[in-house]
């Protein structure tokens, strides 16, 4: 019972979304040096994500990054598979980001019936 349990645990964990947000102020937005940018893609190519358990799904990157606006922070989603919110945080270091362990809404719909 006890094995099944974990080998039960261990499925969810292996299957579960994280969406990091990574924030920062307009005069330090890396999309505003080609250099960091170069740093963030190869930080987020699937060799690199593999490489600590991740999976690169998807980002949708704060559209005043694109045109380097000032005023308020940029926020910047990015979505991932992995095995824990403490790996997915430390894939971004040193950027520090927030880290949620998010399900699908047909995964949240179906365990609501
Ligand atoms: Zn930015």
């Amino acid at each position: 019972m006890r094995t099944r349990n974990l080998l039960g645990k261990q499925a969810l964990l292996a299957a579960m979304l994280y969406l990091a947000h990574q924030r920062h102020k307009p005069e330090e937005c890396p999309g505003n040096t080609p250099k960091h940018v170069r740093e963030m893609s190869e930080m987020l190519s699937p060799e690199s994500m593999s490489r600590m358990g991740l999976k690169f799904v998807d980002a949708y990157i704060d559209h005043a990054c694109m045109v380097q606006a000032s005023g308020p922070d940029h926020v910047c989603s990015f979505l991932l598979e992995g095995g824990s919110e403490q790996a997915v945080a430390d894939a971004f270091k040193p950027f520090p980001v927030e880290v949620k362990s998010i399900v699908s809404w047909g995964r949240f719909a179906e365990s609501a019936t």
